[in-house]
């Protein structure tokens, strides 16, 4: 099994860990001998989004995100496109800001985005920063018993969903989406959106294989994930809640 993943502006996005996300997913898939091969994206550079199984978008500043809106807006189209076809995408804070409508940075500007998402987010003047518990509505599994989330979250941008569009997680602890209705991330077909870093994945692996589970079954393979030793992961998962409650 052959699945391609598009790690779009390494170079410009990756905040705390985001990259370690791919490397995650790597793993897992060489654990299982799926052959994941990453290819990185940069400013300018021809891509064709019809050959992705997966993409990645880390965290950045607003500085970041101005640098590259205007490459990622020439793409916005082709992704959109993508994406309405079942492509899979995991976006992390700056990059989950990007998908949707605009971001509106302290100053007023706004930073447009793709569109691809119904959200905006405004920033607002309190940066919400610290470690993130998150519920998970519908328990993801796998073989954990994992129904949480954990990360860690350094933002001012605060992110609202149209009425449409569900929650990936509901917040236990940390601020989320906005720090006032309880939300956390985005769910759309197959998207996910987050404000956690930390890096996310290697703390969630039972989320990490819902993702390779919707690139296996998009592309028509059997996604019946072979179990893997999560030993650790899950005590690094629980440690961060155990700390905490
Ligand atoms: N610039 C954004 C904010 O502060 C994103 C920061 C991030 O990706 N951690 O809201």
């Amino acid at each position: 099994m052959k699945l391609t993943l598009y790690h779009l502006y390494p170079d410009l996005l990756g905040l705390y860990g985001d990259r370690g996300n791919v490397l995650t997913l790597k793993a897992r898939c060489r654990w299982r001998d799926i052959d994941l091969r990453i290819h990185p994206v940069s400013l300018g550079e021809n891509i064709d989004f019809t050959q992705a199984d997966i993409v990645f978008m880390g965290g950045g500043s607003d500085r970041e995100q101005n640098i590259l809106v205007q490459d990622l807006s020439s793409r916005a189209q082709e992704l959109k496109q993508a994406v309405e076809d079942g492509l899979v995408l995991l976006a992390i804070c700056g990059g989950y800001q990007l998908l949707g409508k605009y971001y509106q940075t302290a100053d007023g500007h706004k930073v447009p985005g793709l569109e691809i998402i119904d959200c905006y987010t405004v920033a607002g003047p309190k940066r919400m920063i610290g470690n993130v518990i998150a519920k998970v509505g519908n328990p993801t599994h796998g073989e954990t018993d994992l129904n949480t989330l954990v990360g860690f979250e350094n933002h001012s941008g605060k992110t609202y969903l149209g009425p449409e569009l569900s929650p990936l997680a509901e917040i236990v602890r940390g601020y989320g989406n906005n720090g006032e209705d309880g939300s956390e991330g985005v769910r759309y077909k197959n998207v996910w959106g987050t404000y956690l870093h930390g890096p996310l994945l290697p703390k969630n692996p039972h989320l990490a294989d819902n993702i390779l589970r919707a690139a296996l079954k998009r592309r028509g393979y059997n996604s019946d994930l072979p179990v893997l030793d999560d030993s650790l992961e899950i005590k690094a998962h629980k440690a961060i809640i155990n700390r905490f409650s």
